[in-house]
């Protein structure tokens, strides 16, 4: 029996073997066809690492309501309650698991195994594991395959007995290591990965650590009042912070990514070299995208411990290299010179061509910059995608024949989301491998439902 202990509702969740073993069961069940499908060891890893990032916390949080089917509508997750902590020792075989964001009634609860109480989910625990083996196979210079066998084995070893599919032979050898012992392949290092499970790393051990950051985002998204380039603006920064993530984990893999909100990406390196290449790289993507949104960035290098034990300290202080890396960032001149034709939308840049169809209220296309006709051109055909998007999440892509008819969809949106009250505490001690991860996620999927109200 293990306790979960939710750290920002202080609801304890009593889970027994056999809820355990379902719970498994049920994300072996949503990872195999991910794995399937991976076209090579490079893939799977990636696949792995992206379902405990993404796909997990959509099943889990939030943790106490659910959909209900027909007719549509929100209700409580029905937890049997025991005097302040939710037993679940007993829970019947049938549990209605969530198969989706929603779709289901109980979240599949792994915390990290355990004999006492904990707050620290599984999905944390092996992508801070896969993270750190992915870089100091990377600091030894080790073969690609072996590094990618080994991320896969440490996001799957503790899904071996479950999932019905191998995983690739060199893989596959990684993981019963990791579970059980045995014989390692590529030459790898017992005793790197066993430091690696076990979460000590020897005092000397480094890795590089950065941080991008829009800045000015406000400025930049609410420049113009109109909303299809208010929107356009804040859809391409959403934009941008995922072309940053998939930069990363195109080079790195998803699991070095600690932070992606906000237009801003937080990411490890096997050096600080690494560090400055990646992030100089996003940044310069940022800037050609918008032609006006300003990132800064800061990296460094820091030690595996420090990062462990006072994480809180060394983001500070990353944010603090940002801040000093803005102010003394240029700002690129917006002002239109006296003779030229300042845009029809924001009234300051310089006009750079004309719009396709007229702005509201108009004739004729008007001139306009650059940096406005790329958040209008992005914002239009948003302004419907977001909803439809929300709606997808719901599994309302036609809200009529579910009796809803005559309400605005989005209302119904609005009230479920005001009933989710978890995730308003930020905790001081959050760490990169512990409930730091449980908020932004539960942030990013809240966000979800209240981005088009
Ligand atoms: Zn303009």
């Amino acid at each position: 029996m293990v306790e979960f202990c939710d750290v920002f509702t202080g609801t304890v969740y009593r889970l027994g073997d056999q809820w355990l073993n379902v719970a498994y069961k049920q994300v072996a069940t949503l990872l195999k066809p991910k794995l399937e499908k991976a076209g090579g060891l490079r893939e799977a890893a990636n696949e792995a690492a992206s379902f405990w990032m993404e796909d997990y916390y959509s099943l889990i949080f939030p943790l106490r309501f659910c959909l209900q089917g027909e007719p549509f509508s929100f209700r409580k997750v029905p937890f049997p309650d025991d005097s302040g902590i939710i037993n679940l020792e007993s829970a019947p075989e049938e549990k209605g698991f969530r198969a989706g964001f929603l779709r289901g009634t109980l979240p599949p609860l792994l915390p990290v195994e355990r004999k006492e109480r904990t707050g620290e989910l599984l999905a944390d625990r092996l992508l801070i594991q896969a993270a750190m083996a992915n870089l100091f196979l990377r600091q030894r210079s080790a073969h690609q395959e072996a590094i990618d066998a080994a991320r896969l084995a440490f996001l799957t070893y503790p899904l071996l007995e479950h999932l019905e599919i191998p995983l690739p032979a060199e893989a596959e050898k990684i993981a019963r290591f990791l579970k059980e012992k045995g014989e390692l392949p590529y030459g790898l290092d017992p005793d790197l990965l066993l430091r690696v499970k076990r979460g000590k790393f020897p005092d000397d051990a480094r890795v590089g650590l950065a941080q991008v950051a829009v800045q000015r985002i406000k400025r930049y998204v609410f420049e113009t009042p109109g909303l299809n380039e208010i929107r356009g603006a804040s859809t391409l920064l959403d934009d941008l912070t995922e072309q940053a993530k998939k930069l990363v984990s195109k080079e790195l893999g998803p699991e070095v990514i600690l932070r992606a909100v906000d237009s801003t990406i937080v990411f490890l390196a096997p050096g600080k070299d690494e560090a400055e290449n990646l992030a100089e790289r996003i940044r310069e993507g940022f800037y050609k995208a918008t032609g006006t949104a300003f990132a800064a960035a800061a990296w460094r290098e820091v030690e595996v411990k420090r990062l462990f034990e006072d994480y809180q300290r060394v983001m500070e202080e990353l944010q603090q290299a940002v801040e000093v890396d803005r102010a003394k960032g240029e700002v690129p001149i917006t002002e239109a010179l006296p003779f030229e034709t300042r845009c029809r939308i924001c009234r300051t840049r310089p006009a750079e061509g004309w719009t396709e169809k007229p702005l509201p209220g108009e004739r004729e296309p008007s001139l306009v910059c650059q940096v406005c006709i790329t958040k209008r051109r992005r914002g239009l055909p948003e302004r419907r995608g977001k909803l439809q998007e929300l709606l997808g999440w719901l599994g309302l892509d036609n809200p009529e024949p579910l009796g809803v008819s005559g309400k605005e969809p989005k209302e119904w949106v609005a009230s479920a989301i005001g009933t989710e009250r978890e995730g308003g505490f930020i905790p001081d001690d959050a760490r990169p491998c512990s409930p730091r991860h449980h908020l932004r996620r539960r942030q990013q999927l809240r966000s979800r439902g209240s981005e088009d109200k």
